[in-house]
């Protein structure tokens, strides 16, 4: 990008960001740094993502709001999982095609792009607070995220507190976000199908009231961590850090109607690999109540946390009979 492009571009943004907010935001884009104010007693919640296009995001199906949106939701939902942390600033680094510059329809899909991530940082209070901006080598555009979040240290959920025991339980329902990356394919490549679903692939709603209203109750949250991945391979991640294995009901799963709709067996295999859908999966005290619902999201217990044994798999599921099938993290083993 020619540096008077760029110029005008951050002068852009910088008109659309506030320069400070109360939350702890000093000064924003403008200067060689971001100034954030740290404050005292508590700590500071870090988490990036790179988010490519062709692997997180497709220019041909993605609608450049979601895009934007679902670039900053993938940080959000990190501060969510460590206890909803509370967001301070987002920075975002951009690599944007010569192409991508000169062509009147992709400047519309960047400022598509802004609009998505602006909406939800406000929404959130995440204020844009700077990044980088570049040419990119290729045609394809990438975008890099940090969030800066502060939280108080006793209140900080890790993946690695679950206790053999404890009760494994998910926020919101699972599958939709696979579901509707189905259909939005299919379409792309048919042209059939809904022309705008706005489900939770699109638009996935980061759970950071649950996350803080889940730490704020007393001893119950042992361990927490968000689904990104799918449900199997996060599942993975928490018996790895808390040395513990799971076993998870299949009838419990609270399944998104996005993915219900396509049959009980898909439906299963989307709620368990889809991946993508944002829910905060966590581990309680087997005695801890927990309400129905948490920040008006429903909470439903999936499965139970084992201890680890040599002869037995980490990651079980048990169908309706109560049969057990080892759970391989992204593939999934027919039940018989
Ligand atoms: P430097 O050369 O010091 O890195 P830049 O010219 O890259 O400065 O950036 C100037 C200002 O614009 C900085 O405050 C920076 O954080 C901000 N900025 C640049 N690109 C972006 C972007 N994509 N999003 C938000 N802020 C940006
Ligand atoms: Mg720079």
């Amino acid at each position: 990008m020619g540096a008077v492009g760029e110029l005008s571009f951050i002068k852009n943004l910088r008109e659309r960001s506030p320069v400070r907010n109360r939350r702890g935001l000093q000064l924003g884009i403008g200067d060689d740094c971001a100034l954030l104010r740290v404050r005292p007693g508590w700590q500071i919640a870090v988490t990036t993502d790179l988010f490519l296009e062709g692997r997180h995001f497709r220019r041909e199906s993605h609608r450049p709001e979601s895009a934007g949106h679902r670039c900053l939701a993938r940080g959000l939902s990190d501060l969510a999982a460590m206890g909803g942390a509370t967001p301070i600033a987002a920075f975002l680094s951009l690599a944007l095609p010569r192409t991508m510059l000169h062509s009147v329809p992709d400047q519309r899909w960047i400022a598509g792009f802004l609009q998505g991530f602006e909406a939800l940082s406000r929404r959130f209070g995440a204020p844009l607070a700077g990044g980088d901006t570049g040419e990119a080598p290729g045609p394809e555009f990438s975008a890099d995220v940090v969030l800066v979040g502060q939280i108080r240290p006793g209140r900080v959920l890790l993946r690695s507190g679950a206790k053999p025991g404890d009760g494994v339980w998910i926020t919101g329902a699972l599958g939709g976000a696979a579901a509707e990356l189905e259909a939005m394919l299919a379409r792309a490549e048919t042209g059939r199908g809904p022309s705008r679903i706005s489900g939770p692939q699109s638009f996935p709603e980061p759970r950071l009231a649950v996350g803080a209203a889940l730490a704020r109750l007393p001893g119950v949250a042992t361990a927490c961590l968000d689904v990104s991945d799918g449900l199997s391979t996060d599942l993975g991640h928490l018996c790895e850090e808390s040395g513990v294995a799971v076993r998870i009901e299949a009838a419990s799963l609270p399944l998104h109607p996005l993915a219900a709709r396509l049959g009980p067996e898909r439906a299963l295999a989307l709620a368990l690999h889809g991946g993508e859908d944002y829910e905060l999966l966590f581990t309680a005290g087997a005695e801890a109540r927990l309400p129905k619902r948490l920040a008006s999201v429903p909470l439903t217990r999936i499965g139970t946390v084992l201890k680890r044994e040599r002869r037995r798999p980490i990651l079980t599921v048990a169908d309706a009979t109560g049969r057990n099938q080892t759970l391989t993290p992204g593939g999934w083993e027919h039940l018989r």
